[in-house]
């Protein structure tokens, strides 16, 4: 998602993790989905709508010393379409050895990122079948108008792993139907040499050490979760917990940063309280921040392991704003995920209006003020981006997040708190583990508003011309 620089660093001290909690039951199965998978109108190479899948067990070997990555990945998938072809996203960096479908060999092809898979026998619509794809090579960072997103490495010598995928780097780690509507199950487990750690979504299962082999960190996480928040950490970490809040926050980060992560991150169970309160019950079983060894320029809400730069840390809080941000989007994001990726605003709109929520909380500047400070300098920029569609390119545009959150705010003054928040309960409510869109946003805020919106969410989201705010009644 976001370009970034390097810099050196020490590396800091080994220390063993603490093992999580186990998955409680608030994970549904991967896979449900509201409605049939259409393809990406902004991004149509990724993704197949001829097929959905249930659950990724991903089965790696990464050597840090070398970079090299070797792939058993397990689809457990349904045929939406008949046919015996289907398409999973993998990045040509990376080689293909072999492809089975049900256990019997299947031809593929592997070329421009995509691996095409003709399975023996035809699939028939609603049959599920499991794909296994063998793979190895040295990942990469795929090349976007985003940046080099997905894999990519640290700057510690040997270098750790991060990834960071939003919105197309998924296939440059693991084979896979990369749409941000066909949410699955994960399990992946990970060897690495003694002396690294692993963060994975979801929680830590198991850690076996084989003599002469590493060590395989096996993580969990029932999700459902779309493939652009899945992630894979590799790098020398410490491992907390942290308490009191409705589920356990674990947290990873390079021993050097120890004591300025307890303050900076100090307060996630306060924000996880207000949000839950807020916005209903935290839709997944665990959640926590990893810190990484390299500068981000945004930190990234992978699925229950936000990832943080070491750049996000300062000791100072310099970035709680972010910290708030990044957990905002387990509600808006990875628990109601887009339907399509030109209802953005959906993720980063909502995601820094709870920006504002926790500033006004804990003691900052309020809702009304920040609202009034990014209408003015939307004003003063002049630039007029239609955000409820802005087109691929600026996905990530600034306005997106600042008109959108000036969106909600103008929604709030509008029909009042009682009715906004009992929309946004709804909408993480109704909506929870599967996809919506924009319009589905509109129907709930009228329905607890108790009048037609389609001019207010024109004028905010569909024309480019910035309109006034509305004044509190
Ligand atoms: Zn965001």
């Amino acid at each position: 998602m976001c370009p970034w620089t390097r810099r050196a660093f020490v590396a800091g001290a080994l220390s063993l993790p603490v093992s999580c909690a186990a998955a409680d039951s608030h994970g549904e199965p991967g896979g449900r989905r509201a409605r049939p998978l259409t393809s990406e109108r902004y991004f149509p190479n990724h993704g197949d709508p001829g097929f959905h899948v249930a659950e990724y067990d991903l089965r790696l070997t990464y050597h840090p010393p070398t970079r090299a990555l070797d792939g058993l990945a397990r689809v457990a998938a349904t045929a939406d379409a008949a046919g015996a072809g289907f398409g999973l996203d993998l990045s040509s960096a990376l080689t293909v050895s072999a492809v089975s479908v049900d256990g019997v060999a299947a031809q593929f092809r592997h070329r421009r990122g995509k691996l095409r898979v003709t399975a023996a026998t035809a699939l028939a619509p609603g049959q599920p079948f499991s794909c296994e794809v063998r793979y190895s090579g040295r990942p990469k960072p795929l090349r976007t108008p985003f940046g080099d997103i997905g894999w990519d490495y640290t700057t510690d010598s040997p270098p750790g792993v991060l990834v960071a995928s939003q919105p197309l780097g998924a296939p440059s780690w693991f084979p896979c139907n990369d749409h941000p509507a066909d949410k699955a199950a994960y399990r992946v487990a990970v060897t690495v040499p003694e002396g690294y750690q692993v963060v994975a979504n979801g929680v830590l299962t198991d850690r076996s050490t084989a003599p002469g082999s590493g060590t395989t960190w096996t993580y969990e996480h029932a999700g459902p979760m779309a493939s652009y928040l899945a992630t894979l950490n590799v790098g020398r970490f410490v491992f907390t917990t942290q308490h009191g809040g409705p589920v356990p926050i674990r947290n990873a980060y390079p021993m050097r940063l120890a004591t300025a992560f307890d303050h900076d991150f100090g307060r996630q169970p306060q924000m996880m309280r207000l949000f839950q309160e807020l916005f209903g019950r935290y839709p997944f079983e665990v959640y926590g921040s990893v810190v990484v060894e390299a500068e981000l320029d945004e930190p990234v809400e992978n699925q229950t392991f936000s990832l943080f730069g070491s750049n996000h840390v300062d000791g100072k809080r310099g970035s709680e704003r972010l910290v708030a941000h990044e957990l905002a989007h387990h509600w808006f994001g990875n628990s109601v995920t887009l339907a399509q990726w030109r209802h953005i605003w959906l993720n980063e709109g909502f995601a820094t209006y709870c920006e504002w929520l926790w500033s006004e909380h804990s003691g900052g500047s309020s809702a009304d003020q920040l609202a009034a400070d990014n209408w003015a300098d939307l004003a003063q920029a002049g630039q007029r981006l239609r955000i409820g569609d802005p087109g691929p390119d600026r996905l990530f545009d600034d306005r997106v997040y600042s008109r959108g959150a000036c969106t909600l705010h103008a929604l709030r003054t509008t029909i009042g708190d009682d009715a906004f928040y009992a929309t946004l309960r709804a909408w993480a409510d109704q909506y929870r583990h599967r996809n919506a869109g924009t319009e589905e946003f509109i129907a709930l805020a009228e329905q607890h508003g108790n009048r037609k919106l389609d001019s207010l969410f024109r004028s905010w989201l569909y024309e480019k011309r910035l309109p006034r705010l509305p004044q509190r009644a």
